[in-house]
């Protein structure tokens, strides 16, 4: 069967790999239909020095796929059934993981597609406890932006800012997957939506997916524009993952007593922090990382009802794949790239 791995930094090849065998005690045989591009495969792809990784290595971290075969001791999956696939391999055993609090999974064996072989191949074996069923209505491509790109998202807003109807919000990169996912899944619930963009022809499909204000962060100051649009008083909450090139400007778009949720950070790792403006401003500051295996399931309701679409940039195929992961590092994208498998 056909994968996709990478050999070493910057270089990815097709190459055959034996098929996955029988699935053993409960597992199952997915096969992928469509794995969604995230920057963890662009980190991958780069090259992360602070990372112990195996190589060569399946990448791909976000996917869907349809189930095959049935192992021994599975009921709740059929032959036929599309799923969404949880990116962690955790125990399913530890205290966090029995109370579902899944990406807290004490004893977490690594992430696919970074960690461990990723999705970008034919089929794979997996345990039935990882993967999430879509209901009727959601297409394959859908399934597959269920575990990172809204998965996290509600993740965010939902468990860890603990978003309210009526509240403001700045979504950083409103064209990033995780981007479109913020807008919408705000919007939908009666926030008003601040967004940032890093060029003009993003701003007319950002407001498209229901942001109220778009500002593109090459031209003005996003957080002088945010104090106007607050009339002083800065957003409730800052859903950040740019890192290094927007923290100390999201820190000052804040209310006090305003929240940031960060899952991320592409610009860079290190950033700088006025204690004094965090405490005397009592702003609350969120690591977010994954999601619930519940998160997957409630994103997966809202696309069914109508209520969240994904955003699609491209479908690709193997052989676009440093194409697409270039287009990605230059940010020269709005919503996700696909991989078709
Ligand atoms: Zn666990």
């Amino acid at each position: 069967m056909r994968a996709l791995q990478l050999i070493e930094d910057r270089r990815l090849e097709t190459v055959d790999l034996p098929e996955p065998g029988a699935p053993e005690l409960g597992e199952v045989t997915v096969a992928i239909k469509a794995v969604a591009l995230n920057h963890i495969d662009v980190w991958g792809w780069r090259g992360m020095a602070f990372a112990k990784r195996k190589m060569p290595l399946v990448i791909g971290a976000e996917a869907s796929g349809v189930v095959e075969t049935v192992g021994p001791g599975v009921s709740n999956l059929r032959p036929g059934e599309l799923v969404s696939i949880y990116g962690a391999r955790i125990c399913g055993r530890c205290k966090n993981c029995v109370e579902k609090r899944d990406n807290l999974c004490e004893h977490v064996q690594g992430v696919h597609g970074f960690h461990l072989d990723g999705f970008a191949q034919e089929r794979i074996n997996l345990p039935a406890r990882l993967l999430v069923p879509a209901p009727p209505g959601v297409s394959d491509v859908a399934a597959a932006l269920a575990p990172v790109t809204f998965g996290t998202v509600e993740h965010m807003l939902f468990d860890n800012a603990k978003l309210q109807p009526g509240e403001t919000i700045l979504v950083h990169a409103g064209g990033s997957g995780i981007g479109t996912a913020a807008i919408q899944l705000a919007k939908k619930m009666g926030c008003t939506v601040i967004t940032t963009v890093g060029s003009d022809a993003k701003i007319e499909p950002a407001k498209a997916l229901g942001a109220d204000h778009v500002i593109n962060y090459r031209e003005d100051r996003f957080e002088g524009v945010v104090r106007k649009l607050t009339k002083k008083r800065g957003v409730d909450v800052v859903f950040e993952h740019v890192g290094a090139d927007t923290f100390a400007g999201s820190m000052l778009s804040m209310k006090k007593g305003g929240r940031l949720v960060t899952c991320g950070s592409t610009s860079g790792v290190s950033t700088q922090i006025n204690l004094m403006q965090l405490f005397q401003q009592q702003l609350k500051l969120l690591g977010s990382f994954g999601c619930r295996m519940e998160n997957m399931a409630n994103a997966m309701q809202k696309m069914a009802q109508g209520l969240v679409h994904p955003v699609i940039d491209t479908e690709v195929t193997f052989d676009d794949i440093d194409t697409a992961l270039k287009r990605m590092e230059g940010r020269d994208v709005f919503g996700k790239i696909i991989l078709r498998v």
